[in-house]
């Protein structure tokens, strides 16, 4: 075969390689970080986050944030991760969700949400952003604006790629870097989160009722952590109100319906 075939097929072969189909939205993303790379840096910086925070010792409220959160990974795209569920001590209006399942809601959040499935909602979204894996879409980005950086010398011990981390993400804010998602991905979060807590067994249009309600609240002044990185205008309200008729016939399936859950 002549080299120059050969060199198309393999930069052919590698670009199908890394060419991912998002679930749910089915989106095509193009993705340079291995999966088990992208597990291997979430459990790190959860370790990190860990050891900076202090967990909740208010048993019912734990109790509600785990069994929200098995609720929804179980009807997740990927069931199999090692899902954990903590909740932190903490006013700041805040969670996350990391690639490998270590997610985290901070009881300040827990106040403004007022129900288990205003919680579920963003439950849903933060771990929407894992399956569809825009930390790791995010990662490739940078790694292609940065053309130093290579796949293989991305990790958390590295100075030079921890920020790009760290914020790709999704958790820079706690570290002082703060880095969005694209609209876009707000958008697919938004639209896979609905899916995942409407077969949890939430009625998901409390989630359109919770940013309605969340984008009212202010803290001293400035908006909380988490709405300065998902602002809840009026386009994210459209979309999601667009999105619901699918989630609400996800949620006519659902064999348990929780409602509203319990509320705190
Ligand atoms: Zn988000």
């Amino acid at each position: 075969m002549k080299t120059k075939l050969k060199i198309a097929l393999l930069v052919l072969f590698a670009f199908f390689a890394a060419c991912v189909t998002t679930p749910e939205s089915g989106k095509q993303a193009f993705i340079m970080v291995s999966p088990s790379q992208e597990v291997t840096m979430g459990k790190q910086a959860f370790e990190e986050i860990q050891q900076k925070e202090k967990e909740s010792e208010d048993k019912r409220l734990v109790g509600i944030t785990q069994r929200v959160g098995e609720r929804l990974a179980v009807h997740t795209d990927m069931p199999d991760l090692e899902w954990e569920f903590k909740l932190f001590e903490s006013d700041q209006m805040n969670a996350f969700a990391l690639p490998g399942g270590k997610t985290a809601a901070y009881t300040g959040l827990l106040k403004v949400c007022e129900n288990e499935a205003a919680l579920a909602a963003v439950m849903g979204h933060e771990i929407a952003h894992v399956t569809a894996r825009h930390g790791a879409q995010r990662m490739t980005q940078q790694m292609v604006l940065s053309t130093a950086m290579a796949a293989a010398s991305i990790s958390l011990a590295n100075k030079d790629s921890r920020a790009l981390i760290l914020g790709a993400l999704g958790i820079g804010a706690t570290y002082g870097i703060q880095l969005p998602f694209s609209r876009d991905n707000e958008a697919e979060a938004d639209q896979i989160g609905l899916i995942y807590m409407a077969r949890a067994g939430y009625d998901p249009s409390e989630a359109v009722r919770f940013w309605s309600r969340f984008s009212e609240m202010k803290q001293g002044g400035q908006p909380p952590e988490f709405l300065s990185t998902h602002p809840a205008d009026a386009t994210r309200i459209a979309n999601l109100k667009r999105y619901l008729p699918r989630a609400m016939a996800e949620y006519k399936n659902a064999k348990t319906k929780y409602g509203l859950g319990e509320t705190f």
